[in-house]
């Protein structure tokens, strides 16, 4: 944490979220939010208000959706220099509705939003050049510019002797091919920890069980792996063939969207502080769990008294 920041580069949104579950937005239906969100906002807000050193570079319009992103991220301690405000565009925006099944409907405006400008500003260039780790989420790498920011991050940021993290957090169908899996592959080429869930240790590997995943991705240089589980907790895997698990917490999932981001957020934060792997899993665990607790996409993403409090306060699923 001493060489600086945790930087990410992303989309800012908000999201609002329909009330009832049901089949997407055909008809009038009751509706809540704006709620602070998108991936790489959620991440660096868990990451930040857990007590690390954290940035983002971004985009919001000169709108309200984009001030309580940059209020919440302030608030939370984020380092918000580096935001860059549209006198032009809205900001990003996402409408979801759960589906019965746990699916969602979306109706999104990102692309074409404040969201879609991110460039690499002045402010930009001097959060990097002061960063010590950057983390890259996979929802950014469909976007051309925010490519080219990432590029220049990894470059200038490896040269500071930083570290580098990957979260492939993306559809499966993009992980593979074009230029959104060109860029992927070179992201676990030189990432030092690759935090995957579900599917994606995979479909981001071409392998078919666990142990040939965590074997390609160590053999393509990546120190740590951390696999995400949802309700079955989460497992730390080393290249030199440390593995530690965790039971996930027994909670009621209000909301699961944003676990993984606070996961993350946490985990880098407690890894870049320099606790014990066991101790920053822990919090990552605790973190994601006691986010789907809250409706809101970043609502329970908590300081690290809080974690503590939900740790003693919080029983363990059976393993
Ligand atoms: P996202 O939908 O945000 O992309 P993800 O798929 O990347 O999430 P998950 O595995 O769903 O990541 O969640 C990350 C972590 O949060 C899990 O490994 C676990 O520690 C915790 N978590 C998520 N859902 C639950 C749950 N229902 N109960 C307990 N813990 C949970
Ligand atoms: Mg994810």
């Amino acid at each position: 944490d001493s060489l600086g920041p945790t930087v990410t580069v992303g989309e800012i949104l908000v999201e609002i979220m329909a009330r009832t579950r049901g089949e997407g937005f055909l008809e009038p239906i009751d509706l809540t939010g704006p709620y602070p969100s998108g991936a790489p906002a959620i991440f660096i807000d868990q990451c930040a208000r857990i007590g690390g050193s954290a940035g983002i570079v971004a985009c919001v319009g000169n709108d309200d959706f984009g001030r309580i992103n940059v209020e919440r991220l302030r608030r939370d301690g984020a380092d918000v220099s580096a935001i860059a405000v549209s006198p032009d565009y809205p900001t990003g925006s996402a409408f979801v509705r759960y589906r019965g099944d746990g699916s969602r409907d979306f109706v999104y405006n990102i692309a074409k939003s404040a969201s879609g400008l991110v460039s690499l500003t002045r402010e930009a260039k001097t959060l990097i050049g002061r960063a010590g780790h950057l983390h890259v989420m996979g929802t950014a790498l469909s976007i051309a510019e925010i490519w080219t920011i990432l590029e220049y991050a990894v470059e200038v940021i490896r040269g500071r002797g930083g570290s580098i993290s990957v979260d492939p957090n993306m559809r499966k169908e993009l992980l593979g091919e074009g230029a959104v899996g060109e860029r992927f592959a070179r992201m676990l080429d030189i990432s030092d920890l690759v935090l995957p869930s579900g599917e994606e240790l995979f479909t981001a590997t071409g392998t078919t069980t666990e142990q040939d995943a965590l074997a390609s991705l160590f053999s393509r240089g990546a120190g740590e792996v951390v696999v995400k589980r949802g309700a079955q907790g989460a497992s730390f895997f080393s290249a030199a063939g440390e593995r530690a698990d965790v039971a996930a917490f027994a909670v009621e999932e209000v909301d699961p969207t944003g676990a993984g981001d606070c996961f993350g957020g946490a985990y880098i934060a407690c890894r870049r502080l320099g606790m014990p792997p066991q101790t920053v899993l822990d919090y990552a665990n605790a973190a994601g769990a006691r986010n789907v607790t809250r409706l809101g996409p970043m609502e329970g993403a908590g300081t690290r008294a809080e974690l503590d409090r939900f740790m003693a306060d919080t029983p363990r699923r059976p393993a």
